[in-house]
């Protein structure tokens, strides 16, 4: 058979350095455009190694960037990438255009300190002031509004809302006569802010799909609103014995989360009303954007504003000096994973973790190695290096997990590839049994689907 020639064949090529939850970013090629997907710093390396393999790709030859989200595992290294590829056009929602500024200049005062502390000297890998003309540029574009990514109009996106965090989408790129759809980080469920994701769920060619998930089965008693309510209890137990909670939490999106739900526990007399509730610095610049776009997202909570509609002790620049510790109090605090030298590390180190009155709740994830993970399968009693320039300390307080992910249940977002029943999948974003098990479910309910999980640099055919 001879191949028709205007049947020009596209190509996804993985710039992932490494494999799992890290750097993400892809290439799409098609023959007369390329476009990168996401430009993410891998959260675990330093350097070059956290940074995608954007050599792969010529100088100056990319028509643009789409960035799904502004978690920096998808936007972090985007000034990088600019670096070498400055004519390239970056699209993303206005939500994320905000939440990715504030992040990256976050990034860079983060690496200026691991420049002194660490001694890595290629760090900061860019400047605020690279920062501020890149901000210039980007192209925002909202959700349901097909748009171009090349000069000729030879391919077009989509974008949809992926329901992960304020502005987080799902994009469609239609070229070449071919339907690709990447699903960036996606939340099917609702969430108490978040509106669950809402995806076209037509056939496509090619699925980029995530797979964080794919090795924890949903436990089939879960349900949202219960979780919700022990967590609520767990902490109502605290205030009365005079303890206070520290929950570990990422300034952006589980923040939010979280001030949501104690929202809605002091408005149903779950926990006291008048409980204090503090957060820190750069998660009361997050919560400003979330804020802004309290009127124009899709979400629930329409028209709340956390800073002006809840009495938070918001840090800030205004009020000099550390967050105090008092008993009573509740603190939604980063980092998530509690990493050394973050707020939520230092208190849990100076009170929280030693005094039995005292609560550590858990509500997303935190990788095994970091301090959080370590406190997360810790006994009562246990010693714990929370920062190894201190001494120890002891498991004494209540330690809770609660599941309040921000990424889909394997099961669901299964149920989405069962609907848009691609012709290839490309298996992104998780850890060997995570992706092996999408691997297994794909080849058993689709047969006819070629499942790829992406070698970094080689180039497949759609
Ligand atoms: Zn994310
Ligand atoms: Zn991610």
């Amino acid at each position: 058979m001879v191949r028709l020639l205007s049947a020009f064949i596209m190509i996804f090529k993985s710039l992932c350095r490494h494999a799992g939850i890290g750097a993400n970013s892809y290439l799409l090629k098609t023959k007369t455009a390329k476009v990168v997907l996401d430009a993410g710093m891998h959260p675990k390396h330093e350097g070059s190694e956290a940074i995608p393999h954007y050599e792969f790709l010529q100088p100056g030859t990319a028509d643009s960037i789409i960035i799904t989200h502004s978690h920096l595992d998808h936007v972090g290294t985007l000034p990088v990438f600019l670096q070498n590829q400055a004519q390239a056009k970056v699209f993303l929602t206005p939500e994320t255009a905000e939440l990715a500024s504030a992040m990256l200049h976050n990034s860079v005062n983060v690496m200026q300190s691991k420049r002194i502390e660490h001694g890595i000297a290629e760090y900061p890998l860019f400047e605020h002031r690279e920062l501020d003309d890149i901000e210039d540029g980007f192209e925002t574009r909202n959700i349901e509004r097909p748009f171009d990514l090349d000069p000729a109009g030879s391919i077009r996106a989509t974008f949809h809302d992926a329901g992960h965090i304020l502005g987080s989408v799902g994009v469609t790129i239609e070229a070449e006569g071919k339907k690709i759809f990447y699903t960036g980080d996606v939340n099917f469920e609702h969430s108490t802010l978040q509106k669950g994701a809402l995806f076209p769920e037509g056939t496509v060619d090619a699925l980029i799909v995530e797979t964080t998930r794919g090795e924890q089965a949903r436990d089939p008693k879960y349900d949202r609103t219960t979780e919700e309510d022990e967590f609520a209890a767990a902490i109502k137990g605290v205030i009365e014995r005079k303890g206070s909670v520290l929950i570990p939490v990422f300034a952006m999106g589980k923040t939010q989360e979280v001030l949501g739900m104690i929202h809605r526990f002091k408005k149903e007399g779950l926990i006291p009303k008048h409980t204090p509730v503090y957060i820190g610095g750069l998660s009361t610049k997050m919560t400003q954007v979330y804020d802004r776009f309290s009127t124009t997202s899709r979400r629930h909570l329409p028209n709340f504003r956390f800073l002006k509609d809840m009495e938070l002790e918001a840090g800030s620049k205004k009020r000099k000096g550390p967050i105090p510790f008092h008993p009573g109090c509740i603190y939604a605090l980063s980092s998530g994973m509690m990493s050394e030298k973050t707020v939520s590390n230092n208190f849990a180190r100076q009170g929280v973790l030693e005094n039995a009155k005292h609560g550590l709740f858990f509500v997303g994830y935190a990788d095994p190695e970091t301090p959080g993970g370590k406190i997360r399968i810790a006994k009562q009693g246990d010693s714990i290096v929370l920062d190894p320039a201190f001494p120890p300390v002891t498991l004494n307080c209540e330690t809770r997990i609660f599941d309040f992910s921000g990424h889909s249940t394997r099961e669901a977002i299964l149920n989405f590839i069962l609907k848009v029943a691609p012709k290839k999948t490309f298996l992104v974003h998780g850890d060997d049994g995570a992706v092996d098990w999408f691997r297994q479910q794909i080849k058993q309910h689709l047969p006819r689907t070629e499942v790829i999980i992406p070698e970094p640099g080689v180039e497949y055919e759609i």
